[in-house]
């Protein structure tokens, strides 16, 4: 098999089930999945992966279904302190934090309970921070348009925490600023005071 040609290559390997491709990972790292501890890890691993990245199986439009309102409403919206895991697609390790989100409606508002939701069909896939963020600010936006929608996401990147590539407890933060939060600098301080207390 030592001069297998790339494309036969490709046809053994996409034929393998996942747990066989976990299986052989372990033995690549140099432990031996047929010991009593490993023996049942990939399909344990299968399952959890499925968990982490069920957000491939979702989409807005079903997340938001009949929730969305028409309201005669159009001050400040703000959802804080939103937990969210996720994976980071460069190194397939977690970040985690906090998620807060507003926006200022013009007719209509979301179900608060699916802005959560929303944030975790985004969060469970492999991602970047950066895109997370603005994944969120974009799908709110074409939701309900509204005057302006802000995300602050705070999160803490086990890839940077385990490697010691940074401090281990330092964050990063990134942010989408939509609509007035970005043309009104009074509406954007508001949210940044709102947040800031008591987060
Ligand atoms: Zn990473």
């Amino acid at each position: 098999m030592a001069t297998t040609p790339d494309a036969l290559e490709e046809v053994t390997l996409a034929s393998l089930s996942t747990e066989n491709l976990y299986r052989e990972l372990i033995s690549r790292l140099g432990e031996d999945p047929a010991r009593d501890g490993l023996i049942d890890t990939p399909k344990r691993v299968v399952k959890s992966m499925e968990f982490l990245t069920r957000g491939y199986t979702m989409d807005a439009d079903e997340v938001l279904h009949n929730a969305l309102f028409d309201v005669d409403y159009d001050e400040m919206v703000i959802v804080k302190d939103i937990e969210f895991f996720s994976m980071c697609e460069h190194h397939l390790l977690p970040f985690f934090g906090k998620a807060q989100i507003a926006y200022v409606p013009n007719g209509k508002v979301i179900g608060l309970s699916k802005i959560p939701r929303l944030v975790d069909m985004f969060a469970r896939r492999l991602q970047v921070q950066e895109r997370l963020t603005r994944q969120i600010a974009d799908a709110i936006e074409e939701a309900i348009h509204p005057q302006g929608v802000a995300i602050i996401l705070e999160a803490q990147h086990l890839c940077m925490m385990m490697r010691g590539v940074e401090k281990q407890h330092s964050s990063t933060t990134t942010s989408a600023m939509l609509g007035v939060f970005k043309s009104q600098l009074q509406t954007r301080n508001e949210f940044l005071s709102l947040v800031r207390r008591a987060g």
